[in-house]
């Protein structure tokens, strides 16, 4: 342990971010550096607990005091050696994690938890600077080759595993450029797209192959994969949830992944084909209180919409510990995005009943109603009934529809292939095998586990490659969240 009463003797500390005024100005990340000094205190605010829970609050089973005390030893390459054993792409997490690790954090039952997000941010970024964060190719070769489908978090964690392990790797990918949702989804202020460039370089350096354009079971025939001696799917949960409501179908009503992917694709200068999507002027209606619900309020006020609304279904939640959010927090739950500071105004409780046209078939208003919950004995909202006399019009011209994904795309890959799907239409595989139905078949990330986060992605395509070099070599070298916890 690093300083014995560090935790005693500093506060928590998180860098300093740009003014919302001059972050609207542009699509770049807004927050600033540590210095070495304050990521020293910060780290020296870890008190090694006996137990650690943080490490079981983390996805990746992330060996976070003793990282927190190489930090504060200053021994940067011990850091990165550390963090990285756990986790392939710390600088992913590092930005946009929501922090499980923080949450489960034992100084935050009574003080505020250790900055353990922004601490892992700097060992990534430090590495790279000091050249630890580098390519390491494999000598020894296995003569077995993977193909992964999806380039996300997920496949591309399945791929650098994969491809430690001494097998060829190849990625198919359908979009242009590899990172899934990560380049895709997630505007460039949370995570700017020069960042994945820089890991995807270091991969291909290490022998993974990428093939983008490249759709599995559309423009690449499913039985180019006879080729591969095993097969990883990792093609995320793809299918928005509709609100089918009257009026749906006017021009203004669009899913969130279309508007961010179209952002997106501009900031990186990628060509698309739709029609532009524009918040620019308009009253903006955004559906759907999480990530992807607060990426489209942050992108929208960057197109300088006139005003930004966000609905959640849900009633607000309390905003501290209750019998129904005990310890670990969860911090979804809790959460004040960066984009909401940039300005919105969040409506929780409240339902759309109808989208509204005008004569052209332009979206003009939404019909609203305010809602009232019935919770159980603890606490948890669990039945809703509407309030008499609430309901009203809310003017609006472009209305996002982030309300979660359903499962995977059904059509082309997955059933050309002929997996077996569980209940709720993701892969089927046992949390733990990861194998799917079909033998040499592997899956991995939301395509099975349905829409998650990038940690949990990440988490999946390392233990699901850890199971396909068993399938292939008998046995295993690869590191599991099991052997390092
Ligand atoms: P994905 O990232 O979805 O990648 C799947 C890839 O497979 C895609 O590139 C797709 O094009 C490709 N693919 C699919 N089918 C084929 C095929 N047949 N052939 C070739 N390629 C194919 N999580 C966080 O932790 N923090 C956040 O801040 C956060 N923000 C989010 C914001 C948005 C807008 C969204 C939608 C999600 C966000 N998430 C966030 C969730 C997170 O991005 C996902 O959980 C994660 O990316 C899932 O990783 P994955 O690799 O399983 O799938």
């Amino acid at each position: 342990m690093g300083k014995v009463t560090g935790f005693k003797e500093f506060e928590r500390k998180l860098p300093a971010k740009d003014a919302p005024q001059e972050r609207l100005k542009n699509y770049n990340e807004f927050v600033h550096s540590f210095s070495e000094e304050e990521l020293n205190t910060q780290a020296a605010r870890c008190m090694n607990c006996g137990i650690p829970f943080c490490h079981s609050g983390c996805p990746l089973g992330n060996v976070i005091p003793e990282f927190n005390d190489a930090v504060y030893d200053g021994k940067w390459e011990e850091a990165y050696e550390i963090l990285s054993s756990t986790n392939n792409f710390p600088e992913f997490t590092g930005r946009i994690c929501p922090a499980p690790c923080e949450s489960a954090c034992v100084l935050g039952i009574n003080r505020s938890p250790v900055a353990i997000e922004e601490i892992e941010k700097h060992i990534a970024e430090i590495a790279y600077q000091k050249g630890f964060a580098k390519a390491k190719p494999v000598t020894v070769k296995t003569g077995k080759s993977v193909a992964v489908i999806g380039s996300g978090p997920a496949g591309l964690a399945a791929a650098a595993q994969l491809s430690k392990a001494g097998h060829d790797v190849t990625v198919y990918e359908r979009d242009d450029k590899p990172g899934g949702l990560l380049r895709y989804g997630i505007p460039d202020f949370k995570l700017e797209k020069w960042v994945i460039d820089r890991r995807i370089d270091l991969m291909r350096q290490e022998g993974v192959v990428f093939k983008c354009n490249a759709e599995v079971g559309v423009n690449v025939p499913v039985t180019e994969l006879k080729a591969f001696d095993a097969i990883v799917l990792a093609g995320g949960s793809t299918i928005p949830r509709n609100l089918n409501i009257p009026g749906r179908e006017l021009k203004g009503v669009y899913f969130a992944m279309e508007f961010l992917k179209q952002q997106n694709k501009r900031v990186g200068s990628s060509p698309f084909q739709e029609e532009a999507i524009l918040a620019t002027g308009k009253n903006v209606l955004v559906i759907g209180g999480g990530d992807t619900g607060s990426d489209c309020v942050g992108t929208s006020n960057r197109h300088k919409a006139k005003t930004v609304t966000q609905f959640e279904l849900m009633p607000k939640p309390p905003g501290q510990r209750t019998d129904a959010m005990p310890w670990p927090t969860y911090p979804m739950l809790l959460k004040t995005t960066t984009s909401h500071e940039e300005g919105c105004q969040r409506f929780w409780s409240i339902n759309t009943k109808a989208f509204i046209g005008d004569d052209q078939g332009n979206l003009k208003s939404a019909l609203v109603v305010d809602l009232a919950w019935e919770t159980d004995a603890l606490g948890r909202p669990v039945k809703f009934t509407e309030v008499p006399n609430s309901e009203r019009e809310m003017p609006c011209e472009l209305a996002l529809l982030a309300m979660g994904f359903l499962h995977p795309q059904h059509e082309g890959l997955l059933k050309q292939l002929g997996v077996g799907l569980d209940a709720r239409g993701n892969v089927n595989a046992a949390e733990g095998s990861y194998k799917t139905t079909v033998d040499n078949v592997f899956v991995a990330g939301d395509m099975r586990r349905g829409q998650s986060l990038v940690v949990w992605a990440i988490s999946e395509g390392r233990e699901c490659a850890k199971k396909v070099d068993e399938y292939l070599m008998g046995h295993s070298v690869l590191e599991s969240k099991d052997s390092i916890a």
